[in-house]
């Protein structure tokens, strides 16, 4: 009789263990989606009058008529390209949070890989010439010539790809290739599918490079290489965690191969989904 009492008690304890942990879990919840409401209602309230301190600095600088002295020229864009900088860092901050409350929307559009092509190199050009660096982008011919994804989303990561490997190449070169992705290279992704349904980008710099013990933490957000690293180049750590959050959402994933002082190869591996996603028709979700 004993024993069987003791076996209650415990259940009982047992049940009330449970329900305290899943209202801890209900409770965390709860934070984490006031976290992001938060984040996304102060973003919007930052935005509003950053677009006024932009505008304002920018017809301060078209402004002929009263002619700005050199300095109050040069003081306005300082104001203009530092609003610039937070703009880009609350986009950035909106974006995550949204992530994070899984209130971003995606949209499955076909994308015409040639006109991709050519607006990516478009995009960079200025900044290739500027750096003097080598700056080709480059499509395999058996590679599907239209890739169903979300255009945006996919334009915004290779972006941020393209970005740093400009930011962290001082001299030699900056390369795209757009290719078939192999079944090993699918690996990561939340999706499976035929290995001819996949996309490679592959963005290749000979930059400084990422030691080997940093190439996995600078996928999250906030982290950088190191602080000095920080300080001399500027930005947020934001924008390989938005890569990486966006690539999931697409179906794939974005990783990187790197040598500390040789440079750099990030890649984004992105099935093709002409169903959309809800069908993903050919494909299954890993477990
Ligand atoms: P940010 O560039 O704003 O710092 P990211 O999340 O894009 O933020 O990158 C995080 C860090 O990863 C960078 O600060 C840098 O230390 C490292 N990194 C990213 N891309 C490269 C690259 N192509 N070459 C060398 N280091 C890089």
């Amino acid at each position: 009789e004993e024993r069987s009492r003791d076996a209650e008690l415990k259940s009982e304890e047992l049940q009330a263990a449970k329900e305290d942990l899943e209202q801890k879990a209900r409770e965390l919840e709860q934070s984490s989606t006031y976290k992001s409401e938060f984040l996304a209602n102060m973003s919007h309230e930052l935005r509003t009058p950053l677009n006024s301190i932009l505008l304002l600095s920018e017809m301060l600088l078209d402004d002929e008529e009263h002619g700005l002295s050199e300095e109050q020229k040069e003081f306005s864009k300082v104001i203009h390209s530092s609003g610039q900088d937070l703009l880009n860092l609350i986009n950035d901050i909106l974006d995550l949070s949204k992530v994070e409350a899984g209130k971003l929307e995606v949209s499955f559009e076909e994308v015409f890989l040639d006109e991709f092509t050519e607006r990516i190199e478009r995009q960079f050009a200025q900044a290739a010439k500027n750096k003097k660096i080598d700056f080709t982008v480059e499509k395999a011919d058996d590679v599907t010539p239209i890739i169903y994804t979300d255009e945006q989303r996919l334009q915004q990561i290779l972006k941020n790809l393209l970005s740093n490997a400009f930011k962290f190449t001082e001299k030699g070169s900056v390369s795209v290739k757009i290719e078939k992705a192999n079944a090993k290279e699918t690996i990561g992704c939340p999706l499976k599918g035929q290995s001819d349904a996949w996309v490679k980008f592959s963005v290749t710099d000979s930059g400084i490079g990422i030691p080997k013990d940093k190439q996995r933490m600078i996928f999250e957000a906030f982290q950088q290489v190191d602080g000095a690293t920080m300080r001399k180049y500027g930005g947020t750590g934001l924008g390989l965690s938005i890569s990486r959050e966006f690539a999931l959402l697409l179906g794939g994933v974005c990783k990187v191969e790197s040598k500390e002082g040789e440079g750099s190869i990030f890649t984004l591996i992105l099935p093709n989904l002409p169903d959309g996603y809800p069908s993903m028709a050919g494909f299954e979700v890993h477990d």
